[in-house]
């Protein structure tokens, strides 16, 4: 064959899976997205942390886009009660924490008149570089949807049936013995679940966790093991964001790994 019609074919075949994905990405789904974050600050360097300006411009996108964000108390709600959730449902959440979560990420998602749900690492809490007491309590009082991360952040799946225990009832009790209220959500450290685990979430009445799977979650997806985002910090932070929604998209549209 000739090189030409070689090079025409391969250009149609990427204009075809361009236009899909293309078409994937706008396509309305009922999907709910879940975003996963960790740090916003213009101090430290790696890929948890997303500078101030990229995610006040990504919040900003969102907007433009029609998203409305939503707590993970909605999305039980909602589901429980049989409502309808918003034309594009997305819930932000933060890992681990960070004292930046109260001091850089709450003001700029106030401002955007948004939800955020943070989940923190219990025997973290007022440590260096870490969210406070006061801090916490504060961010329940201003809307901010507060949720579990363990006790001390270690991968579940590497523990015994009865630290599991420890980790996902301990670092909920702490939390809610030191005048927090409530917590219902949990996030698996480093997005690695087992059976024990959920077990050990359902009977100490967690009502929905998080994973690091990519996706999109609905009514039916399984509510200890809902999809979730990740956004890593990327030099084209909005172009890194788009092609992570997509990749969630695609996931969820082929049936890849859903729960
Ligand atoms: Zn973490």
């Amino acid at each position: 064959m000739k090189y030409y019609k070689i090079t025409a074919i391969i250009s149609i075949l990427i204009l075809i899976i361009a236009g899909f994905c293309f078409y994937i990405y706008q396509k309305p789904s009922n999907g709910l997205l879940i975003l996963e974050y960790h740090k916003v600050n213009d101090i430290d360097n790696d890929e948890y942390t997303i500078p101030v300006k990229d995610f006040t411009a990504q919040l900003d996108y969102l907007s433009a886009e029609g998203y409305t964000t939503i707590s993970l108390m909605d999305f039980i709600h909602a589901k429980k009660y049989g409502e309808k959730l918003p034309a594009k449902p997305i819930i932000l959440t933060f890992d681990d924490g960070y004292e930046d979560n109260f001091t850089n990420v709450a003001p700029i998602v106030n401002k955007h008149n948004m939800k955020a749900t943070f989940f923190i690492i219990g025997n973290y809490i007022n440590k260096k570089d870490y969210i406070n007491w006061a801090q916490l309590k504060q961010l329940q009082n201003d809307n901010i949807e507060i949720g579990c991360h363990t006790a001390n952040h270690l991968p579940l799946t590497t523990l015994s049936a009865a630290q599991i225990q420890n980790e996902v009832k301990l670092s909920k009790l702490l939390m809610e013995w030191n005048g927090l209220k409530t917590i219902f959500f949990f996030s698996y450290p480093n997005g690695m679940y087992n059976n024990t685990a959920i077990q050990a979430l359902q009977q100490n009445n967690y009502l929905a966790a998080v994973t690091g799977d990519p996706g999109l979650n609905t009514f039916s997806t399984n509510p200890y093991l809902l999809q979730r985002t990740y956004i890593p910090r990327e030099r084209f932070s909005l172009l890194g964001l788009k092609l992570r929604i997509l990749k969630s998209k695609l996931f969820y549209y082929f049936h890849i790994n859903q729960h």
